[in-house]
């Protein structure tokens, strides 16, 4: 099982946000892709999630498009964060989850695992708009996690968090990696990426500049070479 785009290109106008973009992400694998605004990551994204058509080209996983029948077995956490202010945290997710046809008790059972985890408990009963936008952005990543996804999207996961909370997402997605998720997420920073992915794609101008092994990319180009535009 792989997640393969074959020279997926995507034009606004004349826009050319991705171009010829071919890769192969394994399954199980953790996939980063690197570069700096307007690089194509999150048009990237949505292609992969079906949000928008490639211009040309084609994405695959498992050999298949991803279709509406698999958008289940993927899990999504937007760049634009947008959760419903008043809602109390728990009301928010027993929602969302509901949307992704989980049952209520599947959803509190979720949410307190991830509250703890995150050493938050007592979010759930705090209303989204109490929260700092840090703490949103925890609350949005268990939305994209509630229905334990096959696939799981991330962009700009660690954007916005403070260095605690960057760690403890860290290793959130790390164990879901070791769990057999599928992770593809986007950065702006080269130490995200080089720390927790075997395998990354640097874009500029919707080109991938270089992809592949980290380990090989490092080998190939020394490890200064590879920093571009990182914040
Ligand atoms: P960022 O880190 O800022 O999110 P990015 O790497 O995700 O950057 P994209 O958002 O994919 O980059 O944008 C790539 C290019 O495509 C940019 O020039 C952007 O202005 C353009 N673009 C993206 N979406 C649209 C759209 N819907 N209509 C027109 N142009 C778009």
């Amino acid at each position: 099982m792989s997640l393969r785009l074959e020279q997926v290109t995507k034009r606004f106008g004349n826009v050319t946000a991705v171009d010829h973009l071919t890769l192969s992400i394994p399954e199980g694998e953790m996939f980063g892709f690197l570069g700096a605004n307007g690089a194509g990551k999150t048009t990237t994204f949505r292609m992969i999630l079906g949000l928008l058509e490639p211009t040309s080209g084609a994405v695959q996983w498992n050999d298949e498009a991803i279709t509406y029948a698999k958008s289940h077995l993927i899990g999504y956490l937007p760049e634009e964060r947008g959760l419903y202010p008043k809602l109390k945290v728990r009301e928010q997710l027993i929602y969302l989850g509901r949307l992704r046809g989980l049952d209520k008790q599947t959803i509190i059972q979720e949410m307190e695992k991830w509250l703890d985890r995150f050493k938050v408990p007592e979010y759930a009963e705090k209303r989204v708009e109490e929260l700092s936008k840090g703490n949103q952005q925890k609350i949005q990543f268990i939305a994209a996690v509630l229905h334990q996804p096959k696939l799981l999207i991330l962009d700009e996961p660690f954007s916005g968090l403070d260095p605690v909370n960057v760690e403890l997402l860290k290793e959130a997605v790390l164990d879901l990696k070791n769990n057999g998720t599928t992770i593809v997420f986007s950065s702006h920073r080269m130490e995200h990426v080089e720390e927790l992915c075997e395998y990354l794609c640097i874009m500029h101008r919707g080109k991938p500049v270089v992809h592949g092994a980290l380990r090989e990319i490092k080998r190939s180009f020394g490890k200064k070479n590879i920093i571009i535009h990182a914040d």
